[in-house]
């Protein structure tokens, strides 16, 4: 008896948002991956192929999430009553995309930063923002100005940045990078412009 069934328990019971258009979307997601493996002579018979189409119908409509109109993150904006005006700092955020590009992963860790001018937000909102724009076929660097746009939009802060490190697994697996290489990108509004505030958010952030 193997114990190698770790990871096929999940097409066991039906996910409760896999219904109406996401049942469809899923069905016809796995009518053209079947076609793909066709193309590449797999054995669709296969006991760990057979329902790999349905699998990947569901697993896209998840790692896509945030394409679906109802998957913007509902963030709650406080007044800024303390008149808080030092840097809030959010490091080390884990992140799983898939690059436009290739349908395949990059991912890796964000570090978000604001500083507060009438608004604030509740501090796990910010990884959610990060998670809702990773969700989706994406390039590194608009996701980086995406969650940027995003801060300054619902917060109007004095200024807000976002440092994104990623291992894009489109370069890694054909060998064109390093593997274990990472590619940074940078997007920042406001008052992050400036030398001195950046400095402060790169020594935060190093800590
Ligand atoms: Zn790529």
């Amino acid at each position: 008896m193997s114990h190698a069934h770790h990871h096929d328990h999940d097409h066991d019971t039906k996910p409760s948002w896999l219904v109406g258009d996401n049942q469809r979307k899923a069905d016809e997601i796995a009518h053209h991956f079947s076609k793909i493996m066709e193309v590449l002579e797999l054995d669709l018979t296969d006991p760990h192929l057979k329902d790999t189409p349905e699998r990947v119908g569901r697993m896209y409509l998840e790692i896509f999430r945030g394409l679906q109109a109802d998957a913007d993150p509902k963030i709650t904006v406080f007044p800024n009553e303390e008149k808080y005006s030092n840097m809030v700092v959010v490091s080390n955020i884990d992140y799983f995309s898939v690059c436009s590009h290739h349908m395949i992963p990059f991912f890796g860790q964000a570090h978000v930063a604001y500083i507060p001018s009438e608004k604030i937000i509740g501090l796990s909102k910010i990884a959610r923002i990060v998670d809702y724009f990773a969700r989706r076929p994406q390039l590194q660097e608009r996701l980086t100005e995406q969650i940027v746009d995003f801060m300054d939009d619902k917060l109007k802060p004095k200024g807000t940045i976002a440092v994104l490190e990623g291992r894009h697994m489109c370069m890694e697996m054909r060998g064109i990078e390093k593997v274990g290489a990472a590619t940074s990108t940078s997007a920042i509004r406001g008052c992050f412009e400036e030398q001195r505030v950046r400095d402060e958010f790169f020594e935060l952030i190093r800590k």
